[in-house]
């Protein structure tokens, strides 16, 4: 039996170096490339669908096409005249990886504006993903409206899913940021943070506290990722731990996380074993580790 999963986010334009001062354009962002590898390792029954707001110029155009043509539904997005999407570039220096980022204005800040349009989009769904950098981006009022029309969302029986994705330089202040952190996850029925987020910020000393912490704010749910030591798992009331896939040539770990959302998710929702489930996700993110960018031709990924 299919069904329909919605991501909510923001997906910006991405420059990379291209060699001789040219610029490679392509299109990502963390709630976008978990729907790409949802999409990817869902079967066709499923609809995957994206929830964001892009403007009316011929880059918004250029996405939609993109996201079109990945076999990601698009009926959702609303369009805003005069406004353009978020756009990063990422640098290399000294073989690292730098991003600078142009969203301050993007089209995706009013993704909540429409409540009503939110609810309708909402409600056509089985499951709901946001992340941290869902609410980093929007306004105070956005993020009510967003978590309010979630909370009633799950009050009737889906599946939230939630990944904190903390990104400090999105937010005006550390304590705000952290208490929308726990606004989300309080919105959520399960949550799936990366412990080298939640150690930095909310200074957790082991797995298991940021597992406690989670819980303790009514979450059923928690799958904490940890890089190469894998992922541990606390599903009703049970903790098992699910071994990373050994990479030999780890050459970009973009998208680690989201790829492991993607992947975990499409079996969960398919009623596999939380521990299976993380295990296909992990095989996933393995692959996608060993190949350049955040979003992998869905050919090369495990059946
Ligand atoms: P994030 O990208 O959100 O920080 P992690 O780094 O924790 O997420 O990685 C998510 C998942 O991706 C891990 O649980 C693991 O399965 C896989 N992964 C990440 N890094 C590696 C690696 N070096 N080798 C193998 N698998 C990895």
């Amino acid at each position: 039996m299919g069904g329909r999963f919605l991501s909510i986010g923001e997906c910006m334009v991405e420059l990379s170096q291209a060699g001789e001062g040219l610029l490679r354009k392509g299109f990502a962002g963390d709630t976008f490339n978990t729907a790409w590898y949802a999409r990817a390792c869902l079967p066709a029954e499923w609809s995957v669908d994206y929830f964001t707001v892009l403007g009316d110029d011929p880059l918004s155009s250029e996405m939609l096409t993109f996201m079109k043509a990945g076999g990601i539904g698009t009926e959702a997005i609303r369009r805003i005249e005069g406004r353009t999407p978020g756009l990063y570039l990422i640098t290399l220096r000294n073989g690292e990886r730098t991003f600078s980022y142009w969203r301050d204005t993007a089209a995706a800040k009013k993704l909540a504006d429409d409540a009503d349009h939110l609810r309708r989009s909402l409600e056509a769904a089985d499951i709901l993903y946001f992340s941290g950098i869902t609410l980093g981006i929007l306004a105070p009022e956005a993020v009510e409206t967003l978590l309010a029309e979630l909370r009633r969302a799950r009050a009737a029986g889906k599946r939230v899913v939630f990944d904190p994705n903390i990104r400090p330089r999105l937010w005006p202040g550390k304590d705000y940021m952290l208490r929308t952190i726990e606004a989300g996850a309080r919105a959520a029925n399960l949550v799936l943070p990366s412990f080298d987020d939640e150690t930095a910020h909310f200074g957790d000393a082991t797995i298991a506290e940021t597992i406690a912490r989670y819980h303790a704010l009514g979450v059923e749910n928690v799958v904490v990722k940890n890089g190469a030591e894998g992922a541990t798992l606390s599903f009703g009331g049970g903790t098992s731990h699910v071994p990373a896939v050994g990479v030999q040539n780890v050459v970009d770990t973009t998208s680690a996380g989201d790829s492991f959302n993607g992947g975990f998710l499409s079996r969960l929702v398919r009623g596999a074993s939380p521990e299976d489930a993380a295990a296909y996700g992990a095989a996933v993110a393995a692959v996608v580790v060993g190949h350049h960018g955040a979003l992998i031709n869905p050919a090369l990924l495990p059946s």
